[in-house]
C-alpha cells in the first residue's frame, strides 16, 4: 500500500476536513493514487449522514502544482498498447474513459449535495485548481506566493478536468477565453476580481473563513445547476457571441499560427460547452481533451517542456559523486551589461554577491541595475520594499579582489577578449580559496583556452548565460578539457540556486545554441539576399513556430556582432567557412549604412521613438532580385528555416557537444524558442521521422547547396530505422515513449 495522500477528520460540526499533505513529497501533484484515494473520500462525503459539508486544504507550503504530466504520458502509451492489441476505436475509446476520471470525480464533488470549501496557500494550478473550482467556495491566502491558473496549454495541453468547461461558465466568455488562452498564473487580487475565488485573506486565517462560510447558510449547488440560469455573456448565438466567437478564431489563428491543436481544441470545448447542459458540456470536453492527449504536439511538449525540464533542473546530469555544495557567497567580476544581470539573479535566488569592475563606479552601476530590476517588482506589487532592502543588502561593490576571499563561486563577465579574461583569472585565483569554482561567461571563447591562466584548471568551467539573464531561462554550463567534476558539480548546483534550467556542453566554437541561432539567422540572410520579400521571411518564420523572425532576432542580438562573428570566423577557419552573400549584405548595413540593430533603431527594422518597429524600407533597395512572393513555395521557405537549425543540433549531437537528447531539446526552446510545439529538434525529427527527414534536407541540399547536407549520424539513423530518443535516451521512460 503507498502512503496516504490525504488526511481526513470529522469534526463535531460534521465538517469533514480534508488535507491533502502527500507522504514523501515536498509538493501535492495529482497522481493515480491520489486521484483514487480522493475518489473514495467523495463516496464517503455523499453516502455517510455525519458528513455535512467539507474543508479542502493544504498540510504543504503550496496547495499543489496540479497533475504529474507522467501519468498523462502513461495514457498516451495505453493508447498505443490498445491499438496494438484492439484497433484504433477501441484505443481512443480507452484514454477516453481513462483520461476523464478526473472530470467525472470533479463533477461529483460538485454535485455531491453536500457543500465543499477549500482553503488555497501557495500555488494552486492546473488539475489542483480544477478542483478548486468544482467546490462551492473559494478562500485564497494573500501570501506573495499565492497562484491560482490553468497552464497546461504551456504543455500542449487544456484543462481537460472540467477546467474549461467551468471558467467558461464564470466570466464573460472574451475573458475566459483570454484566461485560458494564456495559461497564466493569476495573483490572489486579481483572482478575486475576476471571480475565481471567493474571498482573500490572511494564510493564518484561510481554514478559519472557509469553516465559516461552511458553518453559515452554504449552498452546495453551483449557480449552472439551478434552474433558469444565464450564461455570464448570454447565448453563444446572440450578437455579443457574434462579436466574441469569430474574433477568437483569429486571435488563435494570430497567436499560434494554427500550430497548437490543445488551443483549437479548448476554444471547440468552450464554443460548443456554452451551448450545453453542464455533463454533456463536460463530456465535450473530455472527448477534446483525449483527442488532444493523442495527439503529437502533447507528447512532445509533456516531454520536453515538462519531463525532461523538470529532469534537468533536479540534476539530471549532475556528477553523483560529488556531494550536494552549499553556495552561500557568489562573485562576479565584471558588472557590465550581462554581470550586473548575474549578480541580480543571484542575489535575488537569497545568495550573497559581491560585484567587482574596473572602478567602484562600474560597480556600482551593476549594483543600480539590481536596484532597478527589484524596484520595478515592487511597484508591480511582485515584490514588498523589505524583498527589495533585503537584495540589495545582499549585494556589496568593490573594486579590490581581496572581497572575493570568502566566495565559493567566481563568474567573470568581462570583455570578451582572451587578454583581460587571462589577467582577470590570475587576480581572482590569487584572492580565492583554493577550493572555489571559477566560471566565464564567454560566447565564444574556450574554456578550455581561458583554463590555461589557471593555475587550478580542474575548478575552471563555463556559465554561460543568455541575454536578458533576468529574463532567459537557459544557461549552458561549459565543460572544457580539464573541467573537474566538482566544477561541473558547482555550476550545476548554482544554476538550480537561481531557479534557471541548465544544459551540459562540451566545450566548442558557440557551444550549443547559438549555433543554431546562427544557422538560422543565415537563412534568413540569404532569403533576403535571394529576393524573398522580407516581411515574407519574417511571417514564415512565425508561422513555422519561431517566436520572432530572423532579420528580427538578429536586430536584438546586433548587426555588427553578427558581421564580428563572420570576420572572426574567416580568420579562423578561412573563407570557405563562411558565406559571401551573408558577408557582403552585414558589410552593406553596418558599414555603408550605419545600421546596428535595435540598439541604435536601425537594423534591418527601424524602431522609431515611441512607435512600432517596421521593416525598413530600403532593406528592398538593397536586393539585386526581387522575387514575386506568388511564384514562391513558401512550405519550402518555412523548412528551411527549420531544418537549418534541426540539422546544426543533429551535428552537436554527432560531435557530442550534446550528449543527452533532452539537453538539445529543452536547451532549443528555452534558449532561443525553437518552434515550442515540436517538442524541440530532435523530437521534430524523430517525430516525422529520420528517413523523411534526410530526404527533405537532400532535397534542399540539392536547391540550396552544402549547408543543408545531412550529417553522417543521421544518414545512419535514417538508414537503421532508428530516432535519436530511440538511441540516445536516458531514461527508461523515454525509450518506451519513442517506441
Ligand atoms: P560589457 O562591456 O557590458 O561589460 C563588461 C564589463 O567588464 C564592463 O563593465 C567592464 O568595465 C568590465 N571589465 C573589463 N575589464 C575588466 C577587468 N579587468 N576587471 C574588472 N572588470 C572589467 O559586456 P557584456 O555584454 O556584459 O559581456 C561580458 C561577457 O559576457 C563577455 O565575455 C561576453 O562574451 C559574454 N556574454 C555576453 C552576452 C550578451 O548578450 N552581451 C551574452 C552571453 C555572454
Amino acid at each position: 500500500m503507498t502512503d496516504p495522500s490525504f488526511r481526513t477528520e470529522l469534526d463535531g460540526d460534521g465538517i469533514l476536513s480534508v488535507v491533502w499533505d502527500m507522504a514523501g513529497r515536498s509538493m501535492n501533484v495529482l497522481t493515480a493514487e491520489a486521484i483514487a484515494e480522493l475518489s473514495a473520500v467523495v463516496d464517503r462525503v455523499i453516502s455517510d449522514d455525519a458528513v455535512k459539508a467539507v474543508l479542502v486544504s493544504s498540510g504543504k507550503k503550496a496547495f499543489s502544482g496540479g497533475a504529474d504530466l507522467t501519468m498523462l504520458e502513461g495514457i498516451a502509451r495505453l493508447y498505443a498498447r490498445e491499438k496494438g492489441q484492439h484497433g484504433e476505436a477501441a484505443a481512443a475509446k480507452a484514454v477516453f474513459e481513462e483520461s476523464r476520471q478526473l472530470s467525472l470525480l470533479y463533477r461529483r464533488i460538485e454535485t455531491s449535495g453536500k457543500p465543499w470549501a477549500v482553503a488555497i496557500n501557495g500555488v494552486c494550478l492546473g488539475g489542483a485548481f480544477e478542483l478548486a473550482l468544482a467546490c462551492h467556495y473559494r478562500v485564497a491566502s494573500d501570501d506573495p506566493s499565492t497562484r491560482v491558473g490553468l497552464p497546461e496549454v504551456k504543455v500542449g495541453l487544456f484543462p481537460g478536468a472540467g477546467g474549461t468547461t467551468r471558467i467558461a461558465r464564470m466570466m464573460q466568455p472574451q475573458d475566459a477565453l483570454q484566461m485560458l488562452m494564456k495559461g497564466e498564473q493569476i495573483r490572489p487580487d486579481r483572482a478575486r476580481a475576476m471571480r475565481l475565488v471567493d474571498e482573500v485573506a490572511p494564510k493564518d486565517e484561510i481554514v478559519g473563513r472557509a469553516r465559516a462560510w461552511l458553518l453559515g447558510a452554504p449552498k452546495a449547488v453551483k449557480p449552472w445547476d439551478e434552474k433558469g440560469f444565464k450564461l455570464p455573456g448570454g447565448p453563444v448565438w446572440s450578437k455579443a457571441g457574434f462579436m466574441t466567437f469569430p474574433a477568437a478564431n483569429a486571435i488563435y489563428r494570430r497567436e499560434t499560427q494554427d500550430n497548437y491543436p490543445a488551443i483549437r481544441a479548448m476554444l471547440q470545448a468552450v464554443f460548443d460547452g456554452l451551448q450545453l447542459p453542464m455533463d454533456l458540456a463536460l463530456t465535450v470536453e473530455s472527448r477534446l481533451f483525449a483527442k488532444v492527449l493523442r495527439s503529437p504536439e502533447a507528447a512532445a511538449m509533456i516531454r520536453t517542456l515538462f519531463v525532461s525540464m523538470q529532469e534537468l533542473n533536479k540534476g539530471a546530469r549532475r556528477p553523483k559523486s560529488v556531494p550536494d555544495t552549499k553556495l552561500r557567497k557568489v562573485g562576479v567580476v565584471g558588472a557590465g551589461f550581462m554581470g550586473a544581470g548575474v549578480g541580480y539573479v543571484s542575489a535575488l535566488a537569497g545568495l550573497e554577491v559581491v560585484l567587482i569592475d574596473q572602478t567602484e563606479e562600474a560597480a556600482a552601476k551593476g549594483k543600480a541595475f539590481a536596484q532597478k530590476l527589484i524596484s520595478d517588482q515592487v511597484a508591480k506589487g511582485r515584490a514588498t520594499g523589505a524583498d527589495r532592502d533585503a537584495l540589495l543588502g545582499r549585494i556589496t561593490t568593490a573594486q579590490d579582489y581581496a572581497a572575493l576571499a570568502d566566495c565559493d563561486l567566481v563568474i567573470e563577465a568581462v570583455f570578451e577578449d582572451p587578454g583581460v579574461k587571462a589577467e582577470v583569472i590570475g587576480k581572482v585565483e590569487a584572492a580565492l580559496r583554493e577550493d572555489a569554482i571559477f566560471a566565464s561567461n564567454t560566447s565564444t571563447l574556450p574554456i578550455s583556452g581561458l583554463a590555461q591562466a589557471s593555475k587550478r584548471p580542474e575548478n575552471v568551467v563555463g556559465i554561460h548565460f543568455f541575454s536578458p539573464v533576468e529574463k532567459m531561462m537557459l544557461v549552458e554550463v561549459i565543460v572544457g578539457k580539464q573541467t573537474g567534476d566538482r566544477a561541473l558539480a558547482t555550476a550545476l548546483d548554482y544554476v538550480r540556486a537561481i531557479k534557471k534550467t541548465p544544459i551540459v556542453v562540451k566545450d566548442s566554437r558557440g557551444f550549443f545554441a547559438n549555433r543554431c541561432v546562427i544557422a538560422y539567422m543565415l537563412e534568413g540572410h540569404l532569403m533576403l539576399t535571394e529576393g524573398v520579400p522580407p516581411a515574407m521571411i519574417e511571417n514564415l518564420a512565425r508561422q513555422a513556430g519561431m517566436p520572432v523572425g530572423p532579420l528580427s532576432l538578429n536586430d536584438e542580438v546586433a548587426l555588427d556582432l553578427g558581421l564580428k562573428i563572420v570576420r572572426a570566423t574567416e580568420a579562423q577557419l578561412g573563407p570557405q567557412a563562411v558565406n559571401a552573400a551573408q558577408k557582403a549584405l552585414l558589410e552593406t548595413l553596418v558599414e555603408k549604412e550605419g545600421r546596428l540593430g535595435r540598439k541604435n533603431r536601425k537594423g534591418f527594422y527601424d524602431y522609431p521613438e515611441g512607435g512600432k518597429k517596421r521593416l525598413w524600407p530600403g532593406l528592398v533597395e538593397l536586393q539585386q532580385t526581387r522575387l514575386d512572393p506568388d511564384t514562391l513555395e513558401v512550405a519550402e521557405l518555412r523548412n528551411r528555416l527549420l531544418v537549418t537549425q534541426a540539422l546544426e543540433a543533429a551535428r552537436t549531437v554527432e560531435e557530442g557537444v550534446i550528449t543527452d537528447v533532452r539537453e538539445a531539446d529543452v536547451g532549443a526552446i528555452l534558449g532561443f524558442g525553437f518552434a515550442p510545439f515540436t517538442g524541440g529538434p530532435l523530437s521534430w525529427i524523430d517525430g516525422m521521422g529520420t528517413a523523411r527527414f534526410v530526404e527533405l534536407a537532400r532535397s534542399l541540399e540539392a536547391r540550396h547547396g552544402a549547408r543543408f547536407r545531412p550529417n553522417a549520424l543521421l544518414v545512419e539513423l535514417a538508414e537503421q530505422g532508428e530516432t535519436f530518443y530511440g538511441r540516445f535516451a536516458r531514461t527508461e521512460e523515454h525509450a518506451v515513449a519513442a517506441a
